[in-house]
Formats: structure tokens, sequence, C-alpha cells
């Protein structure tokens, strides 16, 4: 038995072996992989690659390389977090997130391509200033200059976003989930009179925990049909408000 499995480990370390060995083959007749050394490490008969940063100039394991990058993976990260610090770089980290959103979101891409969101951008002298603020602040999140839809229910379009700074976007939210202007996150709910059976409704439930002055978690837990009522009403929840 122990015989046994000593031989699968020899057989897959030799395939290991023949594989990598074929690999730097390729690799060194390829011409762009110049800066790619193959070396072998003897005490453990395996192959290691390791690749010179353009960047650092640190030879480096081929791990710590993004593929078909030639700077390692700390020199990219620190050039991305400089990059999303700069006017074009921050406009891109924006745009990029909006398609991302849309995507997840099942909603229609942004009707414009990033270049023309540049281009808007770079001629509203409100982006220019807030972003001097940005700066100054030493890169506070909560004045990072952020795009904001008007309308929420619809995509992002040149007559549906307004610039502003982070923070008022996460307040606007907010104080729109609040009020019932924007139900994305919100559960509708209805409650229904023990006595009376007089029926009452809210755009959400921290909206009838407030309202009615009963916990949330407690109108939650009837509408799962964990209790029988909160507040004196049996709750429901209406539909999920898309
Ligand atoms: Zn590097």
């Amino acid at each position: 038995m122990i015989l046994m499995v000593n031989n699968i480990k020899i057989l897959i370390l030799a395939t290991i072996i023949s594989l990598a060995a074929f690999d730097g083959g390729v690799l060194t007749a390829h011409p762009v992989a110049n800066n790619l050394i193959a070396i072998n490490n003897l005490k453990s008969s395996q192959m290691i690659q390791e690749k010179k940063c353009n960047k650092c100039g640190v030879v480096k394991l081929i791990n710590d390389f993004r593929k078909k990058r030639s700077i390692c993976k700390l020199c990219d990260k620190e050039y991305n977090l400089r990059y999303i610090k700069t006017k074009k770089g921050l406009i891109t980290n924006i745009y990029n997130n909006q398609r991302h959103n849309s995507i997840f979101r099942k909603d229609p891409l942004p009707t414009y391509t990033k270049q023309q969101l540049i281009n808007l951008l770079f001629n509203n002298p409100l982006f220019h200033k807030l972003y001097d603020n940005w700066v100054s602040s030493n890169y506070d999140r909560k004045l990072r200059p952020s795009i904001d839809r008007i309308n929420d229910y619809k995509s992002y379009s040149f007559d549906n976003i307004q610039l502003v700074t982070w923070y008022e976007n996460e307040r606007r939210y907010y104080t729109d989930s609040k009020n019932g202007i924007n139900n994305k996150q919100n559960f509708a709910v209805i409650g229904i009179n023990k006595h009376t059976k007089d029926i009452i409704e809210f755009h959400s439930m921290n909206e009838a925990s407030r309202q009615i002055k009963t916990s949330q978690g407690n109108i939650s837990d009837c509408c799962k049909n964990k209790r029988k009522s909160a507040g004196g009403y049996i709750w429901k929840l209406k539909e999920h408000n898309g």
C-alpha cells in the first residue's frame, strides 16, 4: 500500500517536472518572455519560474505577477491607487462602476461612452472644484466626486445624472429610501389591525416601525410568520417593489 502511494507520488512529480520543463522551453523560445528566468530548485526538484519586475526591478515568483503583466502585483496596486486619484482615473473608476452596477441590476448600460463622460466632466467647472476639494481633504472618501442618478429608477444617461460628492449621494439615497422615493431596498408592508381589522400600508418596515412605534424586527418576524402580531397589527409583505 505504502509502495503504491509512493509510486503515484513519483509519477505525479515526474509529470509536473516534464510539464514545467516543456513550459520553460516554449517560454524561452518566445521573444516577449526575455525577462523570464526558469530555474531549477534542486531541493524540491520542482521548476520555479521567476520574472524581473519592470518597475521595482526585483526578481519575483511568477505568481507575484498578473497574467501578461511586466510589473509585479505590488507595483500594479500602487500604480492603480495613484491612477484612481487622478481626474481621468477617477472618472474611469466611476464609469466602470456604473457599467458594473447596471449589469448587476440588470439595467440598460450607460448611454454614453467613457470618453464622452470624461469630456462632459472636464467641461464642467463643478467637477474641477469638487476634485480640488477632494485632493485638499487628502482624499476624504466623503468628498470624493460622485455621479448620482436624478431618478434612480432610470438608467445612466446625460439627462439623468448629476455631479455630487460621495457623501451627498449616500445621504440622498438614505433620505429617499426613508421617505419612500426610492424603495429599491425597502419592503412595503401591510398591517391589519387585530381588533378593528383596519388595514394600513407603509413603503418600508422601517417606516411602519417609526409610525407604529414598534420594533422593525418584530414587524419583520411577523411577516415571516415567526410571530402573530407586532404593535397591535398583523403584518404582511405587500410585494417587493423592484
Ligand atoms: Zn514591482
